[in-house]
């Protein structure tokens, strides 16, 4: 992106200072820890890391030699130990630590005392299996207990874990796993999505039977009766009967701080999925202190990340930030709208639940449902609202606001990535002055630029790259088995400054907007637009569901904008309303942004985290063969959709 004026475009001038209420409870109250943390932001990592238990405390903060950190050097810690043994001295040895509950609609509650027996009964049984400290496991699961007792077990014997969505197919299992090089499987039967049952077991199969390095597949029964014939004899072996017997006591290894704890491929949005490396102390320094700041997490509160596992967001906000908090975290099993669109709301009336954490992919579904679904549930018990993992439109944002946060509960929008480890842009809670649509301030300690095509900062309200200019705790140490990568995806565009990929514009009051990733600006006649400025101005229109704009490749213009529409339940779409919806689009941003095809479709083609997937659009208008498809949710909207596509080029 060059200096142009995306930022003008951007309407967005409402602003939402903390409710007095939240204010006068909030663990940060004042603007100090921002002061504090600029004077010194070693120190302020510091600081938190000394919260936490080490078995030896570190010689030095932060050894940087760019594109390489080591965060507290010398340090010895366990991951396991912290989320778990920390709190058992205390009185929350018989707290919830986790509350589960099923699609189907069973509950498990395990306190921090019945996560410790079966973590460490899990831990023993990985021994015997023969795992060492440095053997890396591959967890393919549902959102199950198992999951994050799988996660904390392979963390307390030093076994890194490599979880991998249990949305995801055979073949991306396979490709997971021989770049992992895996030696032991955990996986179930199957899980519950919607009703039907996720043949996870088969999908196992398929992908072991290419990958030699699998020694053992470890499986859960989540369903019973469905997998019992495919148990390969000297391979598998149910989870109950390898941990019967096992003792509930497993000491917690001391691992160096840079000791790898787990792998993590990213969602693949734009490409070959990547095997982000991280550690261990600088990570979960970084996850324990954003969860405690950002959430404004207490003691009595129960606390929901509804993220799968799978993805960065639940290893980071719903195993190893909450539970280093000694806090009680809700998980849930599965989709938003069963039996019906209220299970959500259901679920917070259910356990009374403080802070909910969501996508903003799934607020404008809940937005298309209508609000008669959380009208149906007391929602009063919500102090603090979230989102992660896209923009959030402002539309969005004030329907979440009011409609869920009832108008006393902030927002925090979060900005951050799997590379990240946690969360970078946000506000805290009781002192930032909300903005729809703006993420807000780096967090303390985070320092980030937005810069032009030569790394020079632009002047405020201008669009450019989003860069960060010094290490944080919680950061990638590398890709795995590909350093080259590492340094070219990250470090090479801007030399000892990390690029993040996205765009972003920072406005008068030092606030940052995102606008999306670099590779979906759309460039017409020299201009630059932000899709997502484009689909915000959509998303706007009382028709439209959902948008995504791509740019296409046009003689004249360089390119022309296409946008793909969903529109909301009852809407008929007609050629009227295609037209109307271009007018909408060039009064909000302006005659540059005017669509040049409006295309009707009943759903967008997301990656199994819930992104759209514009590269693939992309690919669509401009008749290439698809890229990379192994992570889109359902193969078949890309189908329906290319025949559309074809059908309208020929009108
Ligand atoms: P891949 O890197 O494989 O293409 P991905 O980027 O979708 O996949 P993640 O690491 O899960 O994988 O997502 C991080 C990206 O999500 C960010 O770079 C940004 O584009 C987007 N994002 C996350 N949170 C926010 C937010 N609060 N506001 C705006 N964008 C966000
Ligand atoms: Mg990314």
């Amino acid at each position: 992106m060059d200096t142009a004026t995306i930022a003008s475009l951007l309407q967005e001038g409402r602003t939402f200072p903390p409710p007095e209420e939240f204010r006068r409870q909030a663990h940060i109250q004042d603007m100090r820890l921002y002061e504090e943390a600029r004077r010194d932001p070693v120190g302020f990592w510091e600081r938190g890391a000394a919260e936490l238990h080490w078995f030896r405390r570190w010689d030095k903060v932060l050894e940087w030699n760019p594109p390489y950190a080591q965060w507290f050097v010398g340090g010895k810690i366990n991951a396991s130990y912290n989320c778990i043994d920390r709190h058992l001295s205390t009185f929350r040895k018989n707290k919830a630590a986790i509350i589960w509950e099923g699609e189907p609609g069973e509950q498990r509650v395990l306190t921090y005392q019945d996560l410790y027996r079966e973590v460490c009964q899990l831990a023993n049984a990985l021994k015997a299996l023969g795992v060492k400290r440095g053997d890396r496991v591959t967890i393919y699961l549902p959102m199950v207990p198992e999951l994050p007792i799988a996660m904390l077990a392979c963390a307390r014997i030093g076994a890194p874990h490599s979880v991998v969505f249990g949305g995801f197919s055979a073949d991306a299992l396979r490709d997971r796993i021989q770049d992992a090089q895996a030696k032991v499987l955990i996986t179930a039967d199957g899980g519950y999505r919607r009703g039907g049952v996720v043949p996870l077991k088969r999908n196992a199969d398929e992908a072991v039977a290419q990958c030699p390095s699998i020694e053992k597949v470890i499986v859960v029964r989540r369903i019973g009766g469905i997998a019992e014939q495919t148990m390969q004899k000297g391979r598998d072996v149910w989870w109950h009967e390898v941990v019967q017997g096992q003792p509930g006591v497993c000491p917690a290894e001391p691992m160096d701080s840079e000791d790898l704890l787990f792998l993590l491929y990213t969602s693949g949005t734009t490409g070959k999925p990547k095997g982000i490396i991280h550690t261990t102390g600088g990570y979960l320094t970084h996850v324990y202190i954003t969860t405690k700041y950002i959430f404004d997490l207490k003691e009595e509160d129960t606390y929901w990340c509804t993220a799968d596992i799978g993805w960065v967001t639940g290893h980071s906000y719903i195993v190893y930030g909450p539970l280093a908090n000694g806090a009680t975290s809700v998980m849930y099993e599965g989709a938003p709208d069963y039996p019906d669109k209220d299970r959500f709301w259901a679920i917070v009336e259910k356990y009374r639940v403080n802070i909910l954490y969501t996508a903003p992919t799934a607020i404008r579904s809940f937005m298309r449902w209508g609000e008669e679904y959380p009208q149906r549930h007391d929602l009063s018990s919500l102090r603090l609202l979230g989102t992660v993992g896209e923009p959030i439109n402002p539309e969005a944002w004030v329907w979440y606001w009011k409609h869920i946060g009832g108008g006393r509960c902030p927002i925090v929008d979060t900005w951050w990535q799997t590379e990240t480890g946690g969360i970078l842009i946000t506000p805290l809670p009781g002192v930032v002055t909300l903005k729809p649509g703006s993420a807000t301030l780096p967090f303390p300690g985070v320092e980030a630029e937005v810069v032009d095509e030569r790394g020079n900062p632009v002047p405020p309200g201008q669009g450019g790259y989003l860069v960060l200019t010094r290490p944080w705790p919680g950061m990638l140490r590398g890709i795995y088995g590909d350093p080259q990568r590492y340094t070219q995806t990250y470090w090479s565009r801007f030399p000892g400054r990390y690029f993040t990929g996205d765009g972003a514009k920072k406005d008068a009051d030092g606030y940052f907007w995102l606008l999306g990733r670099v590779d979906d600006v759309i460039k017409v006649s020299a201009h630059r637009l932000s899709t997502m400025e484009i689909e915000s101005a959509l998303v706007d229109h009382p028709c439209v569901a959902e948008a995504a704009a791509i740019g296409k490749n046009h003689e004249v213009k360089g390119e022309a904008v296409v946008v793909f529409v969903t529109v909301k339940e009852g809407v008929k779409t007609s050629p009227q309303l295609a037209q109307e919806l271009q007018a909408h689009v060039a009064r909000k941003i302006g005659a540059i942004a005017r669509p040049d095809q409006v295309i009707f479709t009943s759903a967008l083609p997301k990656t199994r985290s819930g992104k759209i997937m514009r590269r693939l659009l992309r690919d669509i208008a401009e008749g290439r063969a698809l890229g990379d498809i192994t992570t889109l949710e359902s193969p078949g909207v890309i189908e329906a959709l290319k025949e559309q596509y074809g059908e309208e080029r020929e009108m």
